[in-house]
């Protein structure tokens, strides 16, 4: 780990807030530090503004919001916190999660005000992950980029105004501390070389690290299996933190998604293809097993994070869908937007499809335990055709797999985010392994770990929600703190 550099010399200029990485929390927080009268420098390592928000499908939550009110929807922070508890098991951080359902109302009408508009019918109780009972969550019609798009031009307006200083193409190499462990700057590596530049209080924003394949997984305990993430989540901050005395935690909570088709076996891998396997969004024909060749899960299970548990349980989070021509004829495909046709045809050139005329030549070719993959789907038709309870008591079983030829399809758990994350106080300083905060220092966004507000599952906008969100707040908060100092 780096250590965190002593001030060297006499530091060009002196800001009250410095926001390390523009884009979903950071802009905010700068944004809302400026309008608060703070003098702000904002550094982002990328040519443009906007980090993960390019690729984030950006859906956010929150109650008492213009969209539910015109929906005539009535709804509650407590009740928004309680759906989310109930979502990831209460292994979020329940002061964070009030933080954020306290607030997002007042961040979803901020974002409206300046241009944020919803998709059709939105907003709506679930997407892809589990739903919540009223709906609050939304998708803008231009998914993260209408986040960013209502961002921008009060950014800019600061920016032209001198309220908020924008080096872009310029990364935080490193953070200044005292003798006495107060963080009093940032050293920034860009155009001009190395700087050091002084400010009063210094908030990381620079994302995750579900870019970095060694981070991740030194932090996760878990291979990083494919790289979906946007790629400037390298964990910078992680390590910027660290080198100031703060501590990570929430690696442990690291949750899988189902169904993604890698480009090849290996880590991490490329996303080929994505098929849901979330029975709210398609009713599931096939089974999965695991590469003994055994089912493992309730396919229908009501809960897209039961199915997702299930995965993660297995060895290196892999799963391969099986069905036969019937499944294919009468099922929705099971990747979207593919036809039935591509489907029964991708084994012809794609190492992670197969077919065969009996389930034994399926399994030998797909490299799966062929007796038990025999087995396995002997007992799921004998069940079926004898009216028995199924083995993981799965409901819906619409027919039997028994007719030639059969396929598989390989899958990997995966993860668009990572949990492991910089530990933060609830006013979002960043804290020491005691407990006690390193002063000056704060976090926001995927930095302090999707763990925090998301838990060990994937809360329906408990990401973008809580960047954007402790952006405002924090950036607000510093604010007054600059103007009473
Ligand atoms: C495809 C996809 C879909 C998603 N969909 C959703 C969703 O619908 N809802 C949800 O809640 N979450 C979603 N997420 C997660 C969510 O989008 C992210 O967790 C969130 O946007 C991260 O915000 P952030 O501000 O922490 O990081 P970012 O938005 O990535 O911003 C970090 C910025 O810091 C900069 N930076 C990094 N290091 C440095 C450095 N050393 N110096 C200067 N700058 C630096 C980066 O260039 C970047 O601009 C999704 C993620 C992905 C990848």
């Amino acid at each position: 780990m780096w250590p965190a550099a002593l001030a060297r010399g006499n530091t060009s200029n002196h800001y009250d807030v410095i926001v390390i990485g523009g884009g979903t929390a950071g802009i905010p927080c700068a944004l809302f530090a400026a309008m608060g009268g703070a003098r702000v420098l904002l550094v982002e390592k990328s040519p443009a503004l906007g980090g993960t928000l390019f690729w984030s499908t950006g859906q956010i939550a929150g109650s008492g919001t213009v969209f539910q009110e015109r929906l005539g929807i009535t709804d509650t922070p407590q009740a928004h916190f309680e759906d989310c508890m109930r979502i990831n098991h209460a292994t979020a951080d329940p002061a964070l999660t009030r933080l954020t359902v306290n607030h997002a109302g007042e961040t979803i009408n901020w974002l409206a005000e300046h241009g944020f508009e919803v998709m059709d019918g939105h907003p709506v109780t679930g997407i892809g992950h589990d739903h919540f009972t009223a709906r609050r969550y939304q998708q803008g019609v231009k998914s993260g980029l209408s986040i960013l798009d209502a961002f921008l031009p009060s950014l800019n307006a600061m920016v032209a105004k001198r309220k908020i200083t924008l080096l872009t193409g310029t990364t935080a190499a490193n953070l200044i501390q005292s003798r006495d462990g107060r963080v009093t700057g940032v050293t920034t590596a860009g155009p001009e070389g190395l700087r050091d530049i002084s400010g009063s209080n210094v908030v990381i924003a620079t994302g995750g690290c579900a870019a970095n394949a060694r981070l991740f997984e030194e932090l996760h305990g878990v291979p990083l299996y494919a790289k979906t993430a946007y790629p400037t989540s390298q964990g910078d901050g992680l390590l910027l933190g660290l080198s100031a005395g703060g501590t990570i935690v929430g690696g442990d909570k690291y949750a899988s998604l189902p169904g993604l088709v890698p480009d090849a076996f290996q880590y991490p891998s490329q996303m080929f293809a994505y098929a849901p396997l979330n029975p709210s969004i398609r009713a599931p024909w096939e089974i999965l097993v695991n590469a003994r060749g055994e089912r493992f899960v309730r396919e229908d299970h009501p809960s897209v994070h039961h199915i997702e548990r299930g995965v993660y349980q297995q060895p290196a989070h892999r799963h391969w869908a099986i069905f036969d021509a019937a499944m294919l004829e009468r099922s929705e495909p099971i990747i979207p937007k593919w036809t039935r046709e591509r489907l029964a045809n991708e084994h012809r050139s794609n190492a992670m499809f197969h077919s065969a005329m009996s389930v034994e030549a399926l399994a030998l070719s797909a490299g799966l335990n062929s007796l038990a993959l025999h087995s396995t789907v002997d007992d799921y038709n004998r069940r079926l055709k004898e009216g028995r309870e199924d083995a993981f008591g799965r409901k819906m079983r619409p027919a039997p797999l028994s007719t030639p030829p059969y396929y598989s399809i390989a899958m990997q758990g995966w993860t668009l985010v990572s949990f492991a994350g910089l530990k933060v106080s609830v006013d979002l300083q960043v804290l020491r392994k005691g407990g006690e905060a390193v002063p000056n220092l704060y976090a926001i966004g995927e930095v302090i770990g999707a763990g925090a507000t998301s838990g060990a599952a994937y809360t329906n906008g408990m990401l973008v929600t809580p960047a954007i969100t402790f952006g405002r707040l924090l950036g607000t908060k510093l604010a007054r703190a600059s103007l009473s100092r």
